[in-house]
């Protein structure tokens, strides 16, 4: 596919999803044709799309970055996920030899010491493992929604991703965190133990905290940093974080 139908189908899309429930939006996904990935953190929202395409037997492959650096409790809920919905998450992990290199030059935990150095961990721990889930993929879907931050708060249904030449899904788009509740609840589905002290939004242990009563949902995640756009690259282009090559090890 080249990027002129992708920008047609992800505009298609994203008018379409306005009156459509979950399982529906992701039907039209699996119907685009071509391998359609989605990529879960195992967060109480991508729970809810796994359980939709477990429950609906849908052919939209589930697969997760195991970043060596997850708490154990998240590490634990894929293959309790797996077991519950009889479909298989396939795991990404970061090259040893980058993970080496990355310590020489910062150390194991230099994430804390500057953003450069937080970004050249994610780049080596998310972002690697993540083009090589994405490889030859012409559709990602995420569980990004609106109402998590404010630097998500424009996130469209459906939106050609140029960086990747694919077509990125957010079916979550529109979805309150009381709406992600109700679907939980409903359909039995397993979520991370984490949620129910404090950690609203869950990534890895060194960089995730729990939040206090009123703070935003994403507060806990790279806390020691004072910007409110912080994110792990997964969803900003890599150009508009400048510390985000391969020189940066
Ligand atoms: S979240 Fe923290 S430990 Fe995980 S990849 Fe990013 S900097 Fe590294």
């Amino acid at each position: 596919m080249t990027s002129l139908p992708h920008i047609e189908a992800a505009a298609s899309l994203d008018a379409a999803f306005v009156d459509l429930d979950l399982t529906a939006r992701l039907r039209l996904v699996e119907e685009l044709g071509g391998r359609a990935v989605f990529t879960t953190s195992l967060g109480i929202e991508d729970q809810v799309i796994t359980a939709a395409i477990g429950l609906a037997g849908l052919s939209i492959e589930v697969a997760t970055l195991e970043t060596g650096r997850l708490f154990k409790e998240t590490v634990d809920l894929i293959a309790e996920t797996e077991e519950r919905f009889g479909i298989a998450i396939k795991r990404y992990r970061p090259a040893q030899d980058d993970i080496d290199a990355y310590a020489a030059k910062y150390g194991l935990n230099g994430f804390y010491e500057s953003v450069e150095a937080r970004h050249a961990c994610c780049h080596v721990r998310k972002l690697v493992p993540l083009a090589k889930a994405l490889e030859g993929a012409s559709v990602w879907v995420t569980g990004l929604r609106r109402s998590q931050s404010g630097n998500r708060a424009a996130t469209p249904f459906a939106e050609y991703d140029a960086e990747r030449n694919l077509i990125k899904i957010n079916p979550l788009a529109d979805w309150s965190l009381d709406a992600i509740d109700a679907y939980v609840e409903r359909e039995a589905v397993p979520v991370n133990p984490l949620h129910a002290r404090g950690y609203p939004s869950i990534g890895c242990e060194p960089c995730t905290r729990a939040i206090k009563p009123g703070e935003p949902e994403r507060a806990g995640r790279w806390w020691w940093e004072n910007d409110e756009k912080r994110e792990c690259g997964l969803h900003v282009p890599e150009a508009a974080i400048p510390s985000l090559n391969s020189s940066s090890l």
